[in-house]
């Protein structure tokens, strides 16, 4: 016997959860199929050595969108959010630091460069201004490219002159930046404001975050841009932590999902989406179960859903041929480590607590420095001096580790996604561990010797253990000919694929990645207005 559903969404992911919870509000029968053990995709909490836990892969919270916290109810399902008490602190080589955050950053960026610090808010208004315009367009499919003269494309027309009158709530030198930032590069961007090294990699370090290009690479300044969209309990361009680590936001909204009568279930990895007719009718599971559906939605990486999950002959070849090019790999390599004491920094020393342990602490002293990793990587696989991001987050959160020790992450920049000559991840990754552990050790001696033990993922573990093809972090990259109405592709930005009732929700659509909740809650409205128009 199969089930039927109104709606079937393959993938648990953070997005795959948000769109269950708004079609079970629409009253939409909904299941979720999950190939791991459990729910939440990039965004959980495991327990990496015995007794400390953290988020093993997503880490820091600022993108979640506060419609979707508020819709979901996701405080009344046992989120909290806190902030960090810095935002980003930077040590430089020479033993200096910029220690950035609310009411701190212009005096600080001051001890660097008077000039810098003059310009400071200025920047700081201009990005504030645009990421506020762009924060609209979050929560709504783009215009989508249609053809022909129909009621559709009229529609989309509409769409876009709508677009055109949010832009110009932009003043002309507001949209002259606008466009800077989509098509410049972020050293280019940072160059028009900062001379310090320090300030423009305190900065700059957002453009290469899950990006692999250099900071010089034009159109970086756009994943800059990506990066500001965020808040957290209201205060824009703030990055918080989820008590509990990046798995209670999405223990929070399977509750919510379950709520509205989803239903969830693990270890079911889909094999293949059943299309009957040019239409998807449901999917076959791993363990060959079949569950029929009136629309089936894919929470996954496009390219696994059109390459690997829709059956051969189901895409119109040169659909199926373009996405073959789909670019993904975000060049990351991911740890997690329990330590026995808090790192002391040669620029900070101290082994108690500081705002400076709450922050993210980027080990990246200049745009250049971020060049020659990308430099490195492409030669070599990886960087001879990476980047590092570092988190700790039991300075904020006592459920992670035990007393008195701690657990950190370290977001590791620039590796290969692939590397080169065939070689394979798996015979490097000790070696590549051990070279992110000695880079935070040169700016916190001890550092190595406070390790009680690590997990390290490759790109190559990403993709095996959580479905990111290339170990992509946003599901493809954020580059200018994959956003906004070209996400996953131009024609299908309105979260609808090829093939009739079958729907795309994951960051692999528009807005892209990160944890937002705002691609789920998009493709839910798409579908539930096709699937009442059915009716
Ligand atoms: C290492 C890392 C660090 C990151 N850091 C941050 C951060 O700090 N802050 C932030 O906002 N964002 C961060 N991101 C990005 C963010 O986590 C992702 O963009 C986001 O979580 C993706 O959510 P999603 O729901 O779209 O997809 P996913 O979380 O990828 O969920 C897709 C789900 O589909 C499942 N699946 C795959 N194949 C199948 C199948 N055949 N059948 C059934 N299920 C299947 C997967 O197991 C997974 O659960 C990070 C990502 C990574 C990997």
């Amino acid at each position: 016997m199969t089930e039927t559903y109104d709606t079937l969404i393959i993938g648990a992911g953070h997005n795959g959860l948000v769109c269950a919870a708004y079609l079970g509000m629409a009253g939409l029968k909904v299941k979720v199929v999950e190939r791991r053990a459990a729910v939440g995709g990039a965004a959980v909490t495991e327990e990496f050595h015995p007794g400390f836990r953290n988020s093993v892969a997503a880490y820091t919270v600022s993108l979640l969108n506060p419609k979707v916290i508020r819709d979901l109810d996701l405080a009344g399902h046992g989120l909290k959010i806190v902030e960090r008490r810095a935002l980003n602190f930077l040590p430089t080589d020479d033993g200096r630091y910029l220690l950035t955050g609310e009411g701190r950053t212009r005096q600080a960026i001051a001890s660097f460069s008077a000039r810098d610090a003059a310009n400071y808010d200025a920047f700081s208004d201009e990005l504030t201004d645009i990421a506020d315009v762009l924060r609209d367009l979050v929560l709504q499919a783009p215009p989508n490219l249609v053809q022909g003269w129909n009621a559709r494309s009229f529609r989309e027309m509409l769409r876009l002159a709508t677009l055109g009158r949010r832009l110009r709530r932009l003043d002309i030198e507001r949209q002259r930046a606008l466009l800077d930032l989509f098509a410049q590069s972020a050293a280019d961007y940072l160059d028009r404001w900062f001379e310090s090294d320090p300030v423009k990699a305190v900065f700059g370090f957002d453009a290469v975050v899950g990006n692999y290009a250099s900071p010089y690479t034009p159109g970086s300044a756009y994943v800059l841009l990506h990066h500001c969209f965020g808040e957290v309990n209201g205060k824009k361009g703030v990055w918080g932590h989820a008590i509990g680590g990046m798995g209670a936001i999405t223990q929070a909204m399977a509750k919510a999902a379950r709520t509205y009568g989803a239903e969830i279930e693990t270890r079911a990895g889909v094999r293949e989406v059943i299309v009957e007719k040019g239409r998807a009718a449901g999917v076959v599971l791993d363990d060959g179960r079949a569950i029929r559906a009136r629309a089936v939605v894919a929470n996954v990486n496009p390219r696994l859903l059109f390459e690997r999950l829709v059956p051969d002959g189901a895409l119109p070849p040169a659909f199926l041929s373009r996405m073959k090019r789909w670019k993904c790999g975000s060049g990351t390599f991911r740890m997690n480590v329990a330590l026995s004491e808090l790192p002391s920094f040669t620029a900070l020393p101290g082994h108690d607590a500081g705002d400076h342990h709450t922050a993210g602490i980027i080990l990246a002293p200049s745009l250049g420095y971020m060049d020659r990793a990308y430099d490195d990587a492409r030669k070599y696989g990886w960087s001879r001096e990476p980047i590092i991001e570092m988190l700790i987050p039991s300075t904020l959160d006592d459920t992670l580790a035990p007393k008195g020790a701690h657990v950190a992450s370290l977001f590791c920049q620039h590796v290969a996604p692939q590397l080169p000559d065939g070689v394979s991840w798996d015979d490097h990754r000790d070696e590549v561990a051990d070279l992110m552990i000695a880079t935070v050790d040169r700016f916190a001696p001890g550092f190595k010797q406070s390790v009680i033990a690590r997990k390290a993922l490759t790109p190559l573990d990403l993709e095996r253990d959580f479905g990111l093809i290339g170990g992509d972090i946003f599901h493809g990259v954020m580059s200018l000919d994959q956003i906004f109405s070209a996400r996953p592709m131009l024609g299908h930005a309105d979260y609808r694929s090829p093939v009739a009732g079958l729907y795309l929700c994951g960051s692999g659509t528009h807005p892209g990645g990160g944890v937002t909740g705002a691609p789920g809650h998009n493709a839910a409205k798409v579908i539930t207005g096709d699937l009442r128009a059915r009716r």
